[in-house]
């Protein structure tokens, strides 16, 4: 997890690192060995930048009201069957 203070909800956080988890590129190792910094993945990478974070959880935070606006439709709408 990110190390500054995370301004999201709690489901928030499960949900970025969920999605991190399934789009995860970092080499497998074993349980505690310490990653070399240049082959961390691109998902991983942006945790440790507290600004894209922020980004991500504002964007959220705004989609509704994006998506009604721009296009007249919910996110229910947009959901993938
Ligand atoms: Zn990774």
């Amino acid at each position: 997890m990110p190390h500054f203070e995370f301004n999201g909800t709690e489901d928030d956080k499960r949900r970025l690192l969920e999605s991190i988890s399934r789009n995860c590129s970092c080499p497998p190792r074993p349980f505690g060995q310490a990653i070399n910094p240049g082959e961390v993945c691109a998902p991983h990478r942006m945790l440790l930048e507290k600004g894209r974070v922020d980004h991500l959880l504002f964007e959220r935070a705004i989609k509704s009201r994006l998506l009604k606006e721009e296009f007249g439709v919910t996110p229910k709408d947009t959901k993938r069957r």
